[in-house]
């Protein structure tokens, strides 16, 4: 059988490398920090290059400390569970893990998943049925757009941040049992920060519950890392934020859902990715506590982090180039063309500088740009680095002091 599909199958592989949309991999030969080693192509000599693309927003990935408690639960705990929780899979540290999520976000409890894809995925089917209404923002992340499917509620998508449209598909979906809004704290191509405040603000006049995806957020955004609710001044209005431990919050894996009592208790009950599928390694539920007490003790590390952003972002727009404002370590530098990105982020390669471009399918057609993250594991003397390299990659290819139409008719969108 498989020989009519291998043909198909190599056939859609050259439709992807053909439209230069086929995505390679590069090896990194080190841990994860600001300072990698690479290979790419993987057989090639590997360079030691400074990585401005990892979520590794608080330098956590490789903390020492957190090394330590990983493997101090190595050894105390064991290396796996073998089984999901309701059976024999639930250790004191798993409990203790969800009730310090929950007093870190300020809600009654939380529920542990293998990733947030899979707490994104079990959220909604266990809430909802055809009687009631999610109205999703229309750049929600792949796993809410996979979990509302899976659900038989009846999905209205607002315009992305746009509370005159959210406001429309509220006044239209009022007739259902219950109405919740969903949205990504912040979104991961543009930084930008939901308008959390005003969403709950709709919610309220409009007798919806709110959901949040802090996945981008929780550990940094806010004067206390608590997220996009912290940094919006919303927490305690929004009734369900779905997060994960593999960016900020240590970068290995694992996922969870925290807020109101009764519906982390119903998602114990009901929720399939919960149910069937193994828990959380022991390791890495330690490594989080620990992640947890590092963060509640001190604010230094998103304090770094915020000052980092500050200074990349400040000094990219003295330089003349055209980056989305804002305030999140996620900052896009838009060059419209595609291929204009490419070529920008291999002679940053070239420069010792790791970042990525991105463009369609992933962003809309025309809106090409390269995605710098900054983390607290930077130094001041790496941001520098970085954005000279930036200027002097921008000055050969005449991007920089342009507008967006400008770079448009010299290098085509
Ligand atoms: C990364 C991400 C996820 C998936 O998280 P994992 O724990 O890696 O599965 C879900 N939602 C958003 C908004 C994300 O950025």
């Amino acid at each position: 059988m498989f020989g009519a599909m291998r043909e198909a199958l190599q056939q859609e592989l050259s439709g992807i490398r053909d439209a230069g949309l086929f995505k390679h991999e590069r090896t990194i030969r080190t841990p994860q920090a600001a300072n990698i080693r690479v290979a790419y192509p993987e057989d090639a000599d590997p360079q030691d290059v400074l990585n401005f693309c990892a979520n590794n927003y608080l330098g956590l990935s490789s903390h020492p400390a957190v090394i330590e408690a990983a493997t101090n639960a190595l050894q105390t705990h064991g290396y796996g569970m073998s089984s999901v929780r309701f059976i024999c899979g639930t250790q004191d540290i798993h409990r203790q893990l969800e009730r310090t999520i929950a007093s870190f976000l300020g809600t009654d409890d939380a529920i542990l998943y293998a990733a947030c894809f899979d707490a994104n995925g079990g959220v909604f089917e266990p809430l909802l049925n055809a009687r009631d209404a999610i109205i999703t923002d229309q750049l929600n992340h792949a796993s809410i757009i996979d979990g509302v499917r899976l659900c038989k509620a009846k999905r209205y998508i607002f315009k992305h941040a746009n509370m005159a449209d959210l406001e429309q598909q509220l006044t239209q979906a009022q007739s259902a049992r219950y109405r919740i809004i969903v949205t990504d704290g912040a979104f991961s191509m543009d930084g930008d920060i939901a308008k959390l405040d005003k969403i709950c603000e709709l919610a309220e006049r409009f007798d919806a519950l709110v959901m949040s995806d802090e996945c981008h957020c929780t550990g940094f955004l806010g004067k206390t890392g608590r997220g996009a609710i912290e940094h919006c001044g919303v927490q305690g209005r929004v009734d369900i934020i779905t997060g994960t431990l593999g960016k900020a919050l240590g970068g290995a894996s694992g996922g969870f859902t925290a807020g109101r009592q009764e519906i982390i208790d119903l998602l114990r009950q009901r929720s399939r990715p919960y149910l069937f599928s193994n828990t959380v390694a022991p390791p890495i539920v330690a490594a989080s506590l620990k992640v947890l007490e590092i963060l509640t003790k001190s604010t230094e590390l998103r304090d770094k982090l915020e000052s980092n952003t500050k200074r990349f972002r400040e000094k990219m727009t003295a330089a003349g180039f055209d980056i989305r404002p804002g305030e999140h370590p996620i900052v896009p530098i838009m060059l419209y063309n595609a291929p204009l990105a490419q070529k920008i982020a291999s002679d940053l390669y070239e420069k010792g500088i790791y970042v990525i471009g991105f463009f369609f399918p992933v962003v809309p057609k025309g809106e090409a740009r390269i995605r710098v993250q900054l983390s607290a594991a930077h130094e001041f003397e790496h941001i520098d680095r970085a954005v000279q390299a930036f200027c002097e990659v921008g000055e050969q290819h005449g991007i920089l002091h342009k507008s967006k139409d400008q770079i448009i008719a010299e290098h085509g969108e």
